[in-house]
């Protein structure tokens, strides 16, 4: 889920929606009707896929009622259009707000920066924790901070009021009434609208969750859940994940085709480009690079499953969806796109919100396909071999613009002894942690990447080696006062790493070695410390 979003998107997406409902009482047609439709469901999925909570919820409800008047006859009366129009007002008023809250906490999040070398870390960044017994919970908050986040504990009642920076609320229903707790959660729901709201210590009672959840709980950790774990599920809620819009590439000769297909696409999180002759399209894969094809199945001099299987000749094409537009009378066509293998078709006429769903059904699937293919599935960063091509390109990048940059090379300290001890299960959640302290931690344009079982490869664009000792020293010391549960009690890990920057080399397998020798030289000072590579003219690193 990509959870991250300007102020700026939120604006154009509430722009967008008030305008199409304007032209509707413009011109009271059933095409400005289902426009508007079409915006307003798209602006419903982004506050879902952005966890919007209390704003998705007006948003689905006027969506609801949009849709039910889909089969009315057009103009709608007036009552009708009255009571849209009211509701739209609602939203409007509420997006807003948000709106300026989050331009509010991002003049703030600008003036912060640590060592001159700006945070942007996206997502929320504080956590208030409500309960009836805040310092039970001391432990947990210190364990969130090591990760970043600015954990504090209140009592029900002493909530502080709303501010800008939008925290995350975790809240305890260990030992609360379920009345009294389905009570606060309304309130706090209505305090907070846009807020994430994560429940823990909830007894797994169908009536309770489904209150809770209806309510307007994000998420319920059920009773039993262990901190470790609940700190786990923070940590994933915080990441936000920025992408690009998608990108759809229309195969299409109708001009006329091509225009309602563009109307049902038209969103600021998707980029469409059209073109008018399949010939073109092996150019346009390479050049636009789409993320799925909409591809008409009669074109003159050749069909959709015609141009599809030249697509298909191309190994690096071989999974892109192609989604064909057809009419009824293609069932041949369609069962020989079938035979290809993969893809899928829609009728013409086709309905607009429909298409606009499973366009960004199926590109999200694919997209998740293709993280696969990079990440590694234990901790999500990048894997060994898009590691070092990540550090090729923004090497080659600084290099251009003549600025430093550094490579890390960091090893947990005897780890060996970890998995012996505890076992490999626990072993694996250490190397989460390390992942996550790196990603939390680090900025957003910095790479980290899992290099093999328990090495981590971390590159810093901008800084030199002093000042990524700087930066990684501070990670180190935290991390070793991480707290590690294996089952009975607590253990503690530490780590090594070796630094070397570009006055090295400008080429990454040396800046590699070399920093895979000062790694060498920490451990043998004694682990639990970061060494820079001493700058040689050694003839293997030139
Ligand atoms: P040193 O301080 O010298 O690094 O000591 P060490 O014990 O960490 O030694 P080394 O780096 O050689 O050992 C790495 C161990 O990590 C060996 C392997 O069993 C374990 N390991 C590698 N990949 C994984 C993994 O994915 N999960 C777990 N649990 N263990 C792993
Ligand atoms: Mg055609
Ligand atoms: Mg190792
Ligand atoms: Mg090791």
């Amino acid at each position: 889920m990509n959870t991250l979003y300007t102020p700026t998107e939120l604006f154009e997406r509430r722009r967008n929606l008030v305008e199409a409902w304007q032209r509707y009482e413009a011109c009271a047609a059933f095409d400005h009707f289902v426009e508007f439709v079409v915006c307003l469901s798209s602006t419903t999925e982004f506050l879902i896929n952005k966890g919007i909570a209390g704003l998705m919820q007006h948003a689905q409800a006027l969506e609801q009622h949009a849709l039910e008047l889909f089969g009315a006859t057009h103009p709608l009366e007036r009552t009708q259009t009255e009571q849209l129009s009211d509701k739209l007002v609602a939203l409007e008023r509420q997006l807003q707000q948000h709106i300026e809250r989050l331009q509010m906490a991002q003049e703030r999040r600008r003036a912060v920066s640590e060592d001159g070398l700006p945070h942007e870390v996206p997502g929320f960044r504080s956590v208030w924790l409500l309960s009836e017994r805040p310092d039970k919970w001391q432990g947990m908050l210190v364990q969130l901070g090591y990760f970043g986040l600015s954990a504090s504990a209140h009592r029900w009642g002493e909530v502080p009021p709303v501010t800008d920076d939008m925290p995350m609320l975790l809240i305890d229903a260990h030992d609360v009434e379920q009345d009294v707790w389905r009570q606060r959660v309304q309130s706090l729901r209505n305090s907070f609208p846009t807020c994430r709201i994560v429940a823990f210590a909830v007894r797994s009672e169908f009536s309770l969750l489904q209150q809770s959840l209806a309510e307007g709980c994000d998420l319920c950790l059920l009773e039993g859940t262990p901190v470790h774990q609940i700190v786990a599920q923070l940590l994933t809620l915080s990441e936000a994940k920025a992408d690009d819009p998608y990108r759809i590439l229309i195969v299409e000769d109708s001009k006329t085709a091509t225009k309602i297909t563009q109307l049902a696409l038209n969103e600021p999180g998707i980029t469409t480009h059209a073109i008018d002759h399949p010939d073109k399209v092996l150019h346009e894969l390479a050049a636009f690079k789409p993320d799925l094809i909409l591809m008409d199945m009669h074109m003159p001099g050749c069909t959709g499953v015609e141009a599809a299987r030249v697509i298909r000749q191309h190994n690096q094409y071989l999974s892109i969806p192609i989604l064909y537009l057809s009419s009824e009378t293609d069932v041949a066509l369609q069962i020989e796109a079938l035979r290809l293998g993969g893809d899928l078709f829609l009728t013409k006429p086709f309905n607009p919100v429909f298409l606009n769903a499973i366009v960004k059904s199926t590109v999200e699937r694919y997209r998740a396909l293709r993280w696969s293919m990079f990440r590694d599935s234990l901790t999500g960063l990048h894997n060994h071999t898009s590691t070092k091509s990540a550090l090729e390109s923004t090497m080659q990048t600084m290099h251009k613009q003549q600025r430093p940059m550094s490579v890390i090379m960091i090893d947990i300290d005897r780890f060996k002894q970890v998995n012996d001890q505890y076992g490999h299960p626990v072993g694996d959640q250490v190397i989460r942690s390390m992942a996550w302290m790196l990603r939390r931690r680090l900025r957003k344009s910095d790479i980290v990447g899992r290099y093999g079982g328990e090495e981590f490869l971390v590159g810093l664009p901008g800084a030199d080696a002093e000042q990524a000792k700087q930066v990684l020293d501070r990670i180190r010391e935290d991390f070793g006062q991480l707290q590690h549960p294996n089952g009975h009690g607590v253990f503690q890990v530490t780590f090594s790493g070796g630094i070397a920057d570009n006055r090295e080399s400008v080429h990454v397998e040396d800046l590699i070695k070399a920093a895979d020798a000062a790694l060498y030289e920490a451990k043998r000072a004694g682990r639990n410390q970061l060494q820079c590579h001493v700058l040689t003219r050694d003839a293997s690193l030139v």
